[in-house]
């Protein structure tokens, strides 16, 4: 089974300096402050003016149901004096009785009316008030002249005509007061019954909006919560991953999360300052494993040197002045040598900012395979090479692509046996305006169940000493800093083949700075 595994995430930019992120910490700390404490006290102040507006408003329609419903009592009482004065009016025409008990209550009714006059007024119109004094009124005289017509009566002087009239008039008040106060006490009667009806649903829209504002300010509350929450959650994933750049503010103002904002940033400051470290470490290792390499291929040129130099010193008196330039030559052609040898490993170990410049891909690589060749040649591991002839140049840093590549053909040389072969290519990628560099070895392979940790810093599978597990992280953001990729294809106990494609049109910005 082949196993493949691309990476495509952000790298570490190691020259972002101290200063910046300390000002990122002062303006963290710039922002004005509205903290969750703030949020949750503005919430419970709401809440309680809510509840304080709806028991406000409940006392209000409780006392003015509490006064519509004296004044239906008021009506009712009056409506009931009406009523009685016009039964006993009836009872005087019909049995000659009950007249006195009729002007009794008519002036019963005109008492409660004067007594009440305010709260009529407020329901009925003045208009209307002043129409049913004036019935009541009328009512009220023309039982007096009934009661004067009954006098007479009794001293014999009957006017039978009068009295029809005034039958008729008192029917006619009669029915309009009897009208008035129906109409009045029916209206009433209806209003409070329409009020009853809203302050029974007044829970219901209470709770409704209650109800809505609960979920609004809960989705805030969690929003404020929450968001910055998985936030911090997603950086410090990502810090877990070796993105050590700061934190950016989580939220506009200022609150509780702030200090543990301050606190990451502080924390991403130190790691990154310690993986300069580290990665430094890693390539000290690097030069470490090549100087027995080196030392061995040293050794040829300065024993050549040694020999000519001998020989110079014990026949230059018997030598032809031809015979001593060729030897001086060969000295200086070994010297040559040795000193292109310090020179590649000198260039590598060097320390040095991050310079964007052309570059001609193969002689890179080619140069980096130099610094491994007798490391190989010691292992008893086959190198092959295949450049494609007239690529395109890249623009990038060399000090560090070296370290890429040399990264890769220093693991695919830990990962072979001996005898074993690493295939090294470099041409045109599939993908358009990409070049390839791909290190094949038939090593080891990687087990799938490690492979989604070779990226991470400080995985290893090697021994202690042996390996810092910073090779392959370092490479990675080497690599998404030129805008490239890295691929693996692996196979247990096969191969391994890594593919490392970088631009060669686009600048990458971040060495473009420099
Ligand atoms: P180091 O080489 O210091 O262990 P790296 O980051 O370079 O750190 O590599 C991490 C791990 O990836 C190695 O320990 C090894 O297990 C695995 N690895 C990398 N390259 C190869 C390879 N060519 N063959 C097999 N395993 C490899």
């Amino acid at each position: 089974m082949t196993n493949t595994l691309e990476f495509k995430s952000s790298f570490i930019n190691n020259s972002e300096k101290k200063t910046a992120l300390d000002t990122e910490g002062r303006d963290l700390l710039a922002r004005p402050r509205f903290s969750l404490r703030l949020h949750l006290l503005l919430v419970f102040i709401l809440f309680s003016f809510l509840s304080m507006a709806i028991i406000i408003g409940s006392v209000i329609a409780i006392s003015s149901i509490d006064k519509k419903m004296h004044f239906v009592q008021t009506s009712e009482r009056y409506l009931f004096e009406i009523a009685q004065a016009r039964r006993w009016e009836k009872n005087y025409f019909l049995y000659d009785t009950n007249l006195e008990d009729a002007v009794q209550s008519a002036g019963n009714a005109k008492t409660f009316l004067s007594q009440n006059l305010k709260k009529f007024i407020t329901v009925l119109s003045a208009e209307e008030t002043a129409g049913m004094i004036e019935h009541l009124e009328k009512y009220r005289s023309l039982l007096q002249d009934l009661q004067d017509l009954t006098v007479l009566k009794k001293n014999g002087i009957e006017n039978t005509e009068k009295k029809n009239k005034i039958e008729t008039s008192l029917r006619k008040h009669g029915a309009e007061m009897v009208k008035v106060a129906a109409a009045l006490v029916y209206k009433e009667q209806n209003s409070m019954n329409a009020m009853l009806h809203l302050i029974q649903r007044i829970p219901i829209y209470c709770f409704a909006v209650v109800l809505l504002l609960t979920i609004f300010l809960a989705r805030f509350l969690v929003k404020r919560l929450i968001r910055p929450l998985n936030l911090l959650i997603e950086s410090t994933q990502r810090i877990a991953k070796g993105d050590f750049s700061p934190v950016p503010p989580i939220c506009k103002y200022r609150g509780e999360f702030t200090a543990v904002e301050v606190a990451i940033n502080q924390m991403c400051r130190e790691l990154k300052s310690r993986e300069v470290a580290m990665v430094e470490s890693h390539k000290l290792r690097a030069i470490g494993t090549l100087t027995a390499g080196v030392a061995h291929e040293l050794n040829n040129p300065l024993n050549n040197i040694m020999l000519t130099a001998h020989a110079m010193l014990e026949d230059h008196n018997n030598l032809s002045e031809d015979g001593l330039l060729e030897m001086i030559n060969d000295l200086i052609n070994e010297a040559d040598k040795s000193r292109s040898i310090i020179r590649n490993l000198l260039d590598f170990s060097r320390e040095s900012e991050s310079v964007s410049e052309p570059l001609d891909l193969g002689a890179l690589v080619g140069e980096t395979i130099k610094l491994t060749l007798n490391q190989a040649k010691v292992s008893g591991v086959k190198i092959e090479t295949q450049i494609q002839p007239d690529l395109p140049r890249i623009r990038g840093d060399k000090q560090q692509l070296k370290q890429v590549f040399l990264n890769l053909i220093l693991n695919a040389l830990d990962a072979v046996e001996k005898e074993g072969n690493i295939k090294i290519n470099v041409k045109k990628a599939d993908s358009p305006k990409f070049l390839a560099v791909q290190v094949e070895d038939n090593g080891c392979g990687i087990p799938s169940h490690i492979l989604p940790n070779i990226f991470d810093p400080f995985f290893t599978t090697k021994g202690p000493g042996k390996g810092t597990g910073l090779g392959l992280s370092v490479s990675h953001g080497i690599i998404t800093m030129h805008r490239g990729q890295i691929s693996i294809e692996t196979e247990e106990g096969k191969y391994t083949r890594f593919t490392v494609t970088l631009p060669f049109r686009t600048v990458p910005a971040v060495l473009n700075k420099t």
